[in-house]
């Protein structure tokens, strides 16, 4: 497109553009073309894109129809949707990669195949058990979950069975199985699929890529159909998608996209942020631009934020941005320890209630945790508190027997003429189906009723936003949230995983179960690149929240059990020093040397002398300066040779790591690592300090 598109780019509805400040501005209303945004958490990248799109749409260098946004989660996508609706947009999809592919192949698919798209494979165990044992490989049901879990890894990074071994040797996989024993395993899961005519999740993006790359005829008229191509969360796209996407694009370069590698939170299913970190590689010309204001959250929670990505290594950490808080100030983030999992789950409905009888509405509200497993308790906490709430993972809502009933009835009631507006009409046909003036009292009865109930509100937005939106148009919106597992969002406290609440954001957030083990979740132990995922995850968790953010952790998994659990590492250095969680770490500490020891990283009490040396645990991490270690290794051998002691007797091992650990920048900081007392201090300490700072100018 040449000049006129530029000289029609002023033409955007007055004002849209106003919300924006200067670096979003430039990322909304670049030219069309490639544009890459890069920022933190909270800094307005879903806004941005929103506010381009609609500016696009409206200075019209695309039609609404044209565009295709497209991000990872259900509820992401759902957000997209309401804030395109907001700025007075319609008509553009915002989809998850799979509804999008699901959609198009059911589309394409007929023409393509000749007969009905095939059935979608819901859960793939039954298939990969088959796999399995006809390949003779062992079937408990753990080693089933990781075999689908690797074929849906190698899946996503277009690894064929007969690549398998080699890519798994090459990357060094840890597999579930001897290699060779995977890929039969794989292979064997495929042609079983096949025959029954089935296709699993991954297939609906293989198979719409394969029908674009081989049929000119319809990748020509998908071309056609879509011109504008933005994603969300672009960090977290897999090899998979990523080739999708570029048979959508078929060499055009109209792609928008917006992410934050430090959020990084799906590379174990093979996503990658390198497209992201490398899009100007791909595209020279981009307009690159990265925001670090974070209008999302007060600074009391930026700053927490901040310390706890300050932490991470690994390449995504090198693309991070210090975020700098936009709002005014509020309270300070809570920590609490408690002596077990329904202790800590009955004080967080208790805080939830004083939220609710202090004004903040219960949808504003979420407890976040690592396992879908650990909701039990918060579901029955807050039954018992009677606050209403609703588990994340709503996919279920649309399968409800009142919600289908409900849409079938209002199916029919769109061919019958109606004077009343959309609201009194959804009203209307909902009563048929059991929606009552007032609630029933409770259990079963009300959680059908609300399910009908956030029908009606569904309607009241629609009418609120959309002009002239009729039944026909709002049962199209039913429609279209059923396919995209959009439920409409019931007046409730949100219990949801770390990973659900990916792009979301809520007034008060409470990160629960943080304890070893748990976050960071067991089987990432001992490998650095998944803890560091896992640090990314809790980064995720702590920006979700605008203005109350409350962590805890329980000591004991049941309700008086053996406190043996251990805070999460990544709390260490975020509680306040005079805090009673610190305080009861502290003691519970050994003394050693009229000191109390306890560990940096995750507050435990230290029994082992090396532990105590090291200042932490010896299999909580190591945050230590390798260069400096080096550097006060080669200090100490030449001090030992001229003072012809071994080395050890200048310093132990355990007390240099400790000193690379702790970069210590004062005497006072010296002396309270254990090893060094008044002697040492004496003797080496100006030239310790010395060796560290120099490391620290590198
Ligand atoms: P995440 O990385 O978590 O997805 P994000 O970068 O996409 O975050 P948004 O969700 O777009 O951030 O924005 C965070 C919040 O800040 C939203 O409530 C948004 O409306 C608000 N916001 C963003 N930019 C501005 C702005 N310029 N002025 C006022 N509010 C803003
Ligand atoms: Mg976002």
């Amino acid at each position: 497109m040449g000049s006129a598109v530029s000289s029609a780019a002023f033409s955007t509805r007055p004002g849209l553009l106003d919300g924006l400040d200067p670096e979003q501005l430039a990322a909304a209303s670049a030219p069309r073309g490639p544009v890459c945004v890069l920022a933190g958490a909270g800094t307005g990248k879903t806004r941005t894109i929103t506010h381009r799109i609609a500016h696009l749409i409206q200075s019209g260098h695309v039609a609404a129809g044209q565009v295709l946004a497209v991000t990872f989660t259900a509820r992401a996508a759902g957000e997209m949707r309401a804030r395109l609706r907001g700025l007075g947009v319609d008509g553009a999809q915002a989809l998850t990669f799979h509804a999008a592919a699901r959609r198009q192949l059911r589309y394409f698919w007929p023409r393509v195949v000749g007969d009905r798209l095939w059935d979608l494979l819901e859960g793939k165990l039954r298939l990969v058990a088959q796999a399995a044992n006809r390949a003779g490989v062992a079937t408990e049901a753990e080693v089933l979950r990781d075999l689908a879990s690797e074929i849906e890894w190698a899946k996503a990074t277009l690894v064929s069975p007969d690549d398998y071994p080699a890519v798994a040797a090459r990357t060094q996989r840890d597999t579930p199985a001897p290699a060779a024993q995977v890929a039969e395993v794989y292979r064997n899961y495929e042609k079983i699929k096949n025959s029954a005519q089935v296709l699993d999740f991954d297939d609906l993006l293989l198979h719409t890529t394969a029908v674009l790359e081989e049929h000119g005829d319809v990748a020509t008229e998908f071309r056609d159909r879509y011109r504008c191509f933005v994603v969300d969360e672009y960090q977290d796209v897999t090899p998979l998608q990523q080739r999708l996407l570029n048979a959508w694009l078929g060499g055009r370069d109209d792609l928008t996209v917006v992410g934050d590698a430090n959020q990084t939170i799906y590379s174990f299913g093979g996503a990658s942020p390198r497209p992201l970190l490398e899009f100007t590689r791909r595209f020279p010309e981009a307009t690159v631009v990265r925001l670090e204001r974070d209008y999302r959250s007060t600074p009391q929670v930026v700053s927490l934020a901040n310390k706890v990505i300050g932490a991470a290594r690994g390449r995504p950490a090198g693309s991070r941005l210090q975020l700098i808080g936009q709002r005014p100030d509020g309270p300070e983030p809570r920590f609490a320890e408690y002596d077990d999992e329904p202790a800590e789950a009955v004080a967080v409905a208790g805080r939830i209630r004083q939220l609710l009888d202090a004004g903040v509405p219960a949808s504003q509200i979420a407890v976040l945790y690592r396992v879908n497993a650990q909701s039990e308790a918060y579901e029955q906490a807050l039954s018992e508190l009677d606050i209403p709430y609703l588990v994340r993972g709503g996919e279920r809502f649309f399968a409800r027997k009142e919600v289908r009933q409900a849409i079938s009835a209002l199916r029919v009631a769109t061919s019958r003429p109606s004077g009343a507006d959309v609201v009194e009409q959804v009203r209307t046909a909902l009563a048929g189906v059991g929606l009552t003036e007032q609630p029933p009292p409770g259990g079963a009865a009300k959680e059908r009723w609300d399910a009908l109930l956030s029908l009606v509100e569904l309607a009241e937005e629609l009418a609120a936003t959309v002009q002239d939106a009729d039944l026909a148009r709002y049962v199209a919106e039913l429609e279209q949230r059923a396919a995209a597992q959009h439920p409409p969002t019931v007046e409730g406290v949100t219990l949801a995983s770390l990973h659900a609440a990916k792009g979301l954001e809520w007034d008060a957030v409470f990160l629960v179960g943080l304890a070893e083990g748990t976050v960071p979740i067991q089987h990432a132990d001992g490998d650095d690149s998944a803890i560091e995922e896992e640090r990314r995850l809790f980064y995720v968790g702590v920006t979700r929240a605008r203005e109350h953010l409350s962590l805890t952790w329980a000591l004991s998994r049941n309700a008086g059990g053996r406190r043996h659990r251990r805070r999460s590492r990544f709390l260490y250095g975020l509680i306040p020093e005079d805090h009673p969680a610190a305080r009861v770490a502290r003691a519970q500490g050994k003394t050693f040397g009229g000191a109390t020891a306890r560990c940096r990283v995750c507050g435990g009490g230290l029994t082992a002398t090396l532990e105590v040396k090291l200042g932490r645990c010896a299999r909580c991490p190591s945050n230590v300066d390798e260069e400096l270690l080096e550097r006060l290794k080669s200090w100490r051998s030449d001090r030992s040779r001229e003072l012809k002691v071994p080395p050890f007797v200048v310093f132990t091992d355990a007390t240099l790591v400790a000193i690379a650990e702790q970069r210590p920048a004062d005497d006072g900081a010296l002396v309270s690592i254990s090893g060094i007392g008044a002697t040492k201090l004496e003797r080496f300490g100006a030239e310790v300090l010395a060796v560290v700072r120099a490391a620290g100018r590198g």
